[in-house]
């Protein structure tokens, strides 16, 4: 298997694991599959080390990732405000995964950056910032869940890691490549899925309780969601939005609108799909394209966000009611490159 990253690199890392005893590990808002199997996985792998360490999210992570093993010990801010806190601070290291700029942290930055300990970013977006003393980036893979398998067993010296850590790295590649359909067209990627098999998990228990563990609410959401689409053929483009009150009304929970962006693009000729749901003081985009449509730059140039080449996300500041025309002009700025992608 071809390794992503340098001697440099890994004797860098070793000098800063050698030295810590107890670090955070911080992953992005809202977290994801990803998000919080590589959190999970890098844990272990620590602890393995006998190194210490704390999960930290600043809000919290979908039910259909209750199941992963040590889950239950998760950092949320907004449960626990102080010892979150605590945690970021005392750390004698710092873990970034699964982002490329403190930003995606929201509340947690600021107390990210009063530490002075080294940050250590594992991570898959284009064009990480600069706030990382040793960067494992590399964005041409599945997943951050990916890279800490690919670490782990490089500083393990084994490929057949514990089932729990297995199973945390399943459920990223296989959640970060909505369940193998992209991201995962090299063999690398379904040689380590075959190493993940040898370590004992459970593949087909494992995609049931991700993808089967929605409620009745949820499925009837995603109905009026699809229901409500708008299709600009001519533009190849279609998106659907939710408002706080369409949510109310299914007894929405974080997670429930995960996947919901990625039905358009299954329409024959639909090459991009944004899905837009109403938050308290702002709209929450997801951005999803086919081909060589570059949301990333879109996500980036029209709505604070970013991501990856063909799934990104963002913010809009319009008031709900604007939406809809708003989101439409900036479509139609892309005629040129939604036709000819
Ligand atoms: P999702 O649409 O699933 O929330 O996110 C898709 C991708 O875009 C993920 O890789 C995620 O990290 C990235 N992303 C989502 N929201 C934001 C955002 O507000 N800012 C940036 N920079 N990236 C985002
Ligand atoms: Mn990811």
């Amino acid at each position: 298997m071809k390794d992503l990253f340098t001697k440099k690199q890994y004797d860098n890392l070793n000098r800063y694991l050698q030295s810590a005893k107890c670090a955070a590990i911080i992953t992005h808002t809202n977290p994801d599959g990803d998000a919080i199997g590589s959190s999970i996985a890098l844990a272990y792998i620590l602890e393995k080390l006998n190194i210490n360490s704390n999960i930290i999210i600043s809000n919290d992570f979908p039910e259909f990732l209750h199941w992963l093993d040590g889950s239950d010990n998760i950092l949320i801010y907004s449960k626990k405000r102080h010892e979150t806190r605590e945690a970021i601070k005392t750390a004698d290291l710092i873990f970034c995964v699964d982002f490329n700029s403190l930003s995606r942290t929201e509340i947690l930055e600021n107390i990210v950056r009063e530490t002075s300990v080294p940050r250590i970013l594992i991570d898959h977006h284009i064009d990480p910032d600069d706030d990382f003393d040793l960067k494992f980036s590399y964005y041409p893979v599945s997943s951050t869940s990916e890279l800490v398998y690919r670490i782990g067993t490089k500083l393990l010296g084994t490929k057949i890691l514990p089932k729990n850590i297995a199973e945390a790295v399943f459920c990223g590649m296989m959640t970060d490549s909505g369940a193998f359909s992209h991201s995962s067209s090299y063999s690398d990627f379904f040689k380590i899925i075959a190493n993940l098999l040898d370590c004992g998990i459970d593949k087909d228990k494992i995609t049931h309780l991700v993808y089967d563990n929605f409620t009745e609410n949820r499925m009837k959401l995603l109905g009026y969601a699809l229901s409500k689409m708008i299709v600009l053929h001519e533009y190849h483009a279609a998106y659907i939005t939710l408002s706080r009150e369409d949510l109310k009304k299914f007894n929405f929970r974080i997670g429930d609108t995960e996947g919901f962006v990625n039905y358009p693009l299954s329409i024959k000729g639909i090459r991009l799909s944004l899905l837009l749901v109403e938050k308290d003081d702002h709209i929450k985009l997801s951005i999803r394209s086919q081909g060589n449509f570059d949301v990333n730059e879109m996500a980036r140039r029209h709505f604070h966000g970013g991501g990856h080449f063909n799934a990104s996300g963002g913010k809009m500041l319009y008031k709900y009611e604007y939406c809809n025309t708003e989101l439409e002009k900036i479509i139609k700025t892309y005629e040129e490159k939604l036709c000819n992608a």
